[in-house]
């Protein structure tokens, strides 16, 4: 009998424990890394990151709210009401900045070797973006408030071409040739 118990016991916990698991991997998903949102303050673009613990809590029964972990008008405006969590409970996919840089790249063709983009490769080969300079610039470098303003202004690079002219920038002196990409 003790151990039809424990047996029901043990199973009850590992299934409550396996759904909370699958429920932080889905929060993860579904609100993981950075926003993009507009400041209801200031009507500008603004980065922004969901608190982890408030997104898996919002998935479960008896939902609460999310909250935010960061904000790159934080700290100074640190005790804002939140408001723009709105813009990612309605849409959280359209917010999600891989999804905004995945959506601009993937009809575009890189601005040297002219290669369509299709689907990004983000894990590993990350494109970058030319600036109106014509300097390469990596989307580790670019702050996410300024995204809206960077892709309309700047110019797609393909990961091959990143660092063939990281390398040409980097040994002047090895590369005498025109410069041909290949993929
Ligand atoms: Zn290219």
């Amino acid at each position: 009998m003790t151990n039809v118990v424990v047996l029901t016991l043990g199973t009850a916990l590992l299934l409550i424990g396996l759904y909370f698991f699958v429920t932080v991997i889905r929060s993860k998903l579904k609100f993981g890394g950075k926003m993009l949102v507009t400041c209801p303050e200031t009507q500008e673009a603004v980065g922004v990151k969901v608190d982890g613990k408030s997104a898996t809590l919002s998935m479960l029964p008896g939902q609460t709210g999310l909250h935010l972990s960061e904000c790159t008008r934080w700290p100074e405006r640190q005790d804002c009401g939140q408001t723009c969590l709105a813009q990612i409970e309605n849409s959280p996919d359209a917010c999600m900045v891989r999804n905004v840089l995945a959506d601009w790249y993937r009809n575009k063709a890189c601005v040297y070797c002219r290669n369509p983009f299709g689907e990004s490769h983000w894990h590993d080969h990350k494109p970058a973006v030319r600036n109106a300079d014509g300097d390469i610039v990596e989307w580790a470098d670019i702050p996410v408030e300024t995204l809206p303003q960077v892709l309309e202004t700047h110019s797609p690079v393909c990961w091959n071409c990143l660092v063939a002219e990281n390398f040409r920038k980097q040994h002047p002196d090895l590369v005498t040739d025109r410069p041909v990409h290949h993929h």
